[in-house]
């Protein structure tokens, strides 16, 4: 079901949230939800350009700076002591290199500027020669859920070839290896990309799937939020419960040659996950829904992790 349904956590609180502005929007009597009134007031000071580009820079910064910031504190702190447990590869990047963190940090807010920025410019006019949904009328709730499991799947095609494409011998060094530098992953790692692997990995895949599917702004908004807390999850060393885990991406950091997709589905169907399947990785690649961590639930096998 994981290759399937991997980023379903992450759509599960979000459809809690949206339930839970449901219930205050039945309480409070009001005609619109929260996130309608939003939308609405969004509607009066930007036009539909700003919404798109704007927009999805500013979910995924923000979302991106939070995360980031909570994965960060746990792993320069080593605080709370309780968090531990949920380290994936116990023992490494404590603490991480603050040097190269710094570093990290600067390169992606300018290849923000220089790369992101009109790459989703782009996009928005692929779109819009596609034809952008009316932008006054927000989707339903199962569209955006329906579409968002469809550009899940779009993207993971893509970025399963365009990441296969990056390892072949003689693109690698030039582009994915500084990727690679993390053999254990931190939260920073999803960001410590060459800017060429930013486009074509990053956010190319994700346009091609809004122009394909021709997104409405909103669910852009929700799908890039999702793809942003995934990566940044996928990437953050932890296994924290009731959230995705870390686990199938953490083991191609490890291994290197396998494991290339993001749900899982591509290498399955092309048998790049085989060494994987026999890997106490794949037992530990579960939604935690106790506070027990996935060490103590599949401990190690003589000390060693296979
Ligand atoms: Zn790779
Ligand atoms: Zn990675």
């Amino acid at each position: 079901m994981q290759i399937i349904f991997r980023t379903a956590p992450v759509y599960f609180w979000m459809f809690t949230i949206w339930c839970i502005s449901k219930v205050f929007q039945c309480i409070y009597k009001q005609e619109k939800t929260v996130w309608e009134l939003i939308w609405d007031q969004s509607l009066i000071y930007f036009d539909e350009y700003n919404l798109f580009v704007d927009g999805i820079l500013i979910i995924s910064s923000i979302s991106t700076f939070w995360l980031l910031a909570m994965y960060s504190i746990f792993d320069f702190t080593q605080k709370p002591a309780f968090i531990r447990k949920y380290k994936v590869n116990p023992n490494t990047n404590e603490p991480p290199d603050h040097r190269k963190f710094i570093k990290v940090l600067v390169c992606s807010t300018f290849s923000g500027f220089f790369v992101a920025r009109p790459a989703i410019i782009l996009i928005y006019f692929g779109l819009k020669v596609r034809g952008i949904p009316d932008i006054r009328v927000l989707p339903n709730i199962q569209n955006v859920l329906i579409t968002c499991f469809i550009n899940d799947h779009l993207l993971d095609i893509v970025a399963y070839t365009v990441h296969r494409l990056l390892h072949h011998r003689l693109i690698y060094k030039h582009i994915h290896k500084k990727h690679h530098e993390y053999k254990s992953t931190i939260a920073v790692a999803g960001l410590h990309t060459h800017p060429l692997e930013q486009l074509f990995l990053g956010i190319m895949p994700l346009g091609l799937g809004y122009i394909t599917l021709r997104c409405h702004i909103a669910t852009a908004w929700i799908h890039i939020l999702s793809s942003v807390i995934n990566s940044t999850i996928t990437h953050s060393g932890y296994h924290l419960p009731f959230l995705g885990s870390p686990a199938f991406h953490d083991y191609h950091h490890v291994k290197f040659d396998c494991n290339y997709s993001i749900l899982g589905l591509m290498d399955r169907i092309f048998r790049t996950d085989k060494a994987y399947r026999n890997s106490i990785y794949e037992r530990r690649d579960i939604v935690l829904m106790s506070f027990e961590s996935t060490r103590e639930l599949y401990p190690d096998v003589n000390d060693k992790v296979l």
